[in-house]
């Protein structure tokens, strides 16, 4: 019981979980192992030696900072992600690095909060875990506040640097603004080079999983999509149908009129169906001008009534090629359907094999009753 609590708090719950969420996630697991690391370190230092005073004071943050991680894992393990929670977890992570370096100004070591090393990289580690947070707002504001934080925190030693070198500034070193000032801005260019990162990584995924002609999703995020989709629907015993689409004698418009057009009619398709479906369903420019379309929660019926209306839509349509031709279209499409219990694949197998036969039958059309297809 416990275990499988536990299990589903350290993966998260995929099925639910949207990107920015699961990104989100990631960063709470490793915040929780970090943490996790240092709680236990510092737990044997203040058992091995229990006279010293800042070890012992150091084990209450530190568990106070664990249970923050885990509440952390538990919060994001499933769930869309609000923009200010990755915003206010990025700043809560260098914050935390900041209260690090308050403590040790608390305890009287403005030296080793200023010139120390250890404390000052958390700032890094912290930034880091923007870069898979997918946008680069998110790190951006992280490096400038991680910066106006230790300004506040290089101000503040500034004010109590003893007048006479004590053993904190013999070990740690001498006050200088310049170093100071370096590594603030160090901390935000930090900043800009992980939102860089991030904006690069949303750029590749968006390439990896978007037809570049159509905008449509690819085969492949589709399929995985639809995979989630079914585990879902299985559970549920809700019903989904799957439409596969295919623009009829497209080779002729590439003919007659050109590539360019062809692409032109195979945007303007997409658009009317990423335009008219629902935002539940899910489709996807399937390869060439095919397109497949799942619709969740409902019956081969409703989905019937739909597809048609797509049909509709898409007859409606005129395209105007290079040279000045409006170009009309018409698409067929196979339906099939069923609860959960039956894989992509078999409803794919089903969905094409109505759709040759819409073409046998004379294109223009869909069908979505089970006929033996003769070859
Ligand atoms: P049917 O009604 O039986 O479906 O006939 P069709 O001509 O639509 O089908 P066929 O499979 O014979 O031809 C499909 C054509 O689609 C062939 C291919 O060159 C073209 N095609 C595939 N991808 C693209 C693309 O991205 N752009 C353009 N312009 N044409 C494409
Ligand atoms: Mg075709
Ligand atoms: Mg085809």
């Amino acid at each position: 019981m416990v275990l499988s609590w536990w299990q589903e708090v350290w993966r998260g719950d995929l099925e639910r979980s949207d990107l920015a969420m699961q990104a989100e996630h990631r960063v709470a697991r490793s915040r929780f192992v970090l943490m996790l690391v240092l709680a236990v370190f510092g737990g044997i230092l203040a058992i091995s030696d229990p006279t010293h005073v800042d070890y012992v004071r150091a084990v209450p943050v530190n568990l106070g900072c664990l249970a923050l991680a885990l509440a952390m894992l538990v919060v994001t393990r499933r769930g869309e992600c609000p923009m200010w929670l990755s915003v206010a977890t990025a700043i809560g992570d260098v914050s935390l690095v900041s209260l690090l370096h308050v403590l040790d100004l608390v305890q009287g070591n403005p030296s080793m909060a200023v010139n120390g090393r250890v404390t000052f990289m958390g700032y890094f580690l912290a930034l880091v875990g923007t870069c898979i947070r997918w946008d680069r707002r998110v790190a951006w504001s992280a490096g400038v506040v991680a910066a106006l934080q230790y300004l506040g925190i290089v101000i503040a030693a500034d004010r109590m640097w003893p007048a006479t070198a004590t053993r904190d500034v013999l070990q740690y070193g001498l006050f200088d603004w310049g170093v100071q000032v370096e590594r603030a801005v160090v901390l935000v260019l930090f900043g800009f080079v992980c939102g860089r990162i991030a904006a690069w990584a949303v750029t590749l995924r968006e390439h990896a999983t978007t037809d570049l002609l159509t905008g449509l999703m690819t085969r492949r995020t589709f399929e995985g999509r639809v995979s989630d989709e079914l585990l879902r629907t299985r559970r549920l015993g809700t019903p989904l149908s799957v439409a596969m689409v295919d623009i009829d004698h497209f080779k002729r418009i590439n003919d007659e009129h050109g590539h360019q057009a062809g692409d032109a009619v195979l945007r303007a398709v997409g658009a009317v169906l990423s335009g008219a479906i629902r935002r539940t369903d899910l489709v996807c420019r399937w390869g060439g001008e095919e397109f497949a379309i799942v619709y969740l929660d409902t019956s081969v019926d409703d989905a019937a009534v739909h597809v048609e209306q797509l049909r509709d839509r898409v007859r409606a349509l005129r395209v105007r090629a290079g040279s000045g031709h409006e170009i009309g279209v018409t698409i067929s499409a196979g339906l099939a359907g069923g609860t959960g219990q039956m894989t992509l694949e078999s409803l794919v197998r089903q969905a094409d094999a109505r759709l040759l036969r819409a073409k046998r039958d004379g294109r223009n059309q869909l069908v979505t009753v089970e006929v033996p297809v003769i070859s």
